[in-house]
């Protein structure tokens, strides 16, 4: 028995880590959510062991636990792909949003060159309702840079309400999926996720959500209730956001602590963080924006890694969640966006501050910001958020955060 094995041959977990970070893999670190500055030289090898799938709801189709985000430069990181294929990272998710196309071109590229590879991969990509023009012929377009001509799973973009998914989408998704052009088809949300997972429990046409989903929202009552009514129907859930970050940067104590705690364990606290949801057994994967290959990799360690969190980790993530309430939008938008009669979409802005506080990562925070519309942007000035503050259950400072977006993006 060596070393790093336990009795029943097993690699214990904290050899596991040890072994895996001995090995160099030599990537740089880019800006990211996964890793703090402390944690720059680590290095980081995958253990040879076959990537965890769940079955992607009553599809049954098994995907990866651990999913390819794609809101990243693809087209200069095809790398990317091919190490996201040789570690069993198999769900790949880009949108026709995301770097103009550049996301689905850079899959498709990549599609062109290795065609054998179409099938080991389960593909998805989203339009968005609010861009307008004909959805079947955006598909086309998407389906033309992806060089494919199906994708797997067809998300409508970041839905705010379930009265988005009108009964002419049923009947084209219907057509689509007819026609060969999707297998699967539901809507990807991070604003009033709980209203939207209740109400696609009940169509039956619904078959996927990507939703905001992670330790700070996975205790919440009316979560749990909708993941579980979704769960009940069939429907597959991919989890989004799972890190937790928020538009307040946070560099509390408890913070600290969590890192310190989690690195003394054997793994990160953004490691654990992606673990916490992972012990979800309904949540069939977890999209995951890795920009860099030190980031797949570290996420992929943590999905081979099968220890699960203790019931101490649990309440220690649960304790920092409270303590950390008010650094976090919840994507409640309806709560605080309603009293301003919808002028501004408060959680969109907020997003554009996490990518930036907690990802680090300016050009995604800018080119998000860039989206919204000029006279929005003009608002966020002009406006008193005073009556969104009062209706905020987090007390976030939404006037000042408003006030911040608009100094660092225009
Ligand atoms: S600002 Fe507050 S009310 Fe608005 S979405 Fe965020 S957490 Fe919810």
């Amino acid at each position: 028995m060596s070393s790093h094995e336990d009795r029943s041959g097993k690699p214990n977990r904290r050899q596991f880590f040890k072994k895996a970070a001995a090995i160099g893999l030599g990537a740089t670190l880019g800006g990211s959510s996964l890793w703090r500055p402390h944690q720059a030289s680590a290095q980081i090898t995958i253990p040879n062991e076959p990537m965890p799938r769940r079955p992607f709801g009553r599809s049954g189709i098994m995907v990866s636990t651990l999913s390819l985000g794609g809101m990243f430069d693809i087209l200069n990181n095809r790398l990317m792909l091919a190490k996201a294929l040789d570690w069993g990272v198999n769900y790949w998710d880009t949108a026709e949003g995301y770097g103009g196309g550049r996301s689905e071109e850079g899959i498709g590229r990549w599609f062109a060159r290795n065609p054998d590879t179409r099938k080991q991969v389960f593909l998805v990509t989203k339009l968005s309702t609010r861009r307008g023009g004909n959805f079947e012929t955006r598909l086309e377009e998407s389906l033309k840079r992806l060089h494919t001509d199906y994708v797997d799973l067809f998300f409508v973009h970041g839905i705010r309400s379930i009265n988005e998914m009108e009964s002419s989408l049923k009947s084209w998704a219907q057509t689509m999926k007819k026609a060969g052009k999707i297998r699967l088809f539901g809507f990807s949300t991070h604003s009033n996720m709980e209203e939207c997972l209740e109400g696609a429990a009940k169509l039956p046409w619904i078959d996927g959500i990507m939703f905001t989903y992670n330790y700070r929202l996975m205790h919440e009552p009316r979560m749990k209730e909708a993941v579980e009514a979704c769960y009940r129907a069939g429907i597959g859930l991919t989890a989004m956001k799972t890190q937790g970050g928020g538009p307040v940067k946070s560099d509390s104590e408890s913070e600290i602590e969590m890192a310190g705690r989690f690195m003394q364990k054997g793994f990160t606290d953004n490691q654990a963080r992606l673990m916490a949801v992972w012990q979800d057994k309904r949540i069939a994967s977890i999209c995951s924006q890795m920009p860099n290959l030190t980031i797949m990799a570290t996420n992929a360690v943590a999905a081979l890694d099968q220890t699960h969190l203790s019931q101490s980790d649990r309440a220690f993530l649960a304790q920092y969640s409270k303590e950390t309430c008010g650094d976090y939008c919840a994507g409640c938008e309806r709560l605080c966006s309603e009293v301003l009669a919808k002028r501004v979409p408060i959680n969109d802005v907020m997003r554009c501050l996490m990518y930036f506080h907690s990802y680090q990562d300016f050009g995604l925070a800018r080119s998000t910001f860039e989206t919204l519309p000029t006279q929005t942007k003009e608002l966020l000035t002009q406006l008193d958020f005073s009556e969104a503050e009062n209706s905020c259950p987090r007390n976030l400072p939404i006037g000042k955060l408003m006030r911040e977006a608009a100094t660092l993006f225009v």
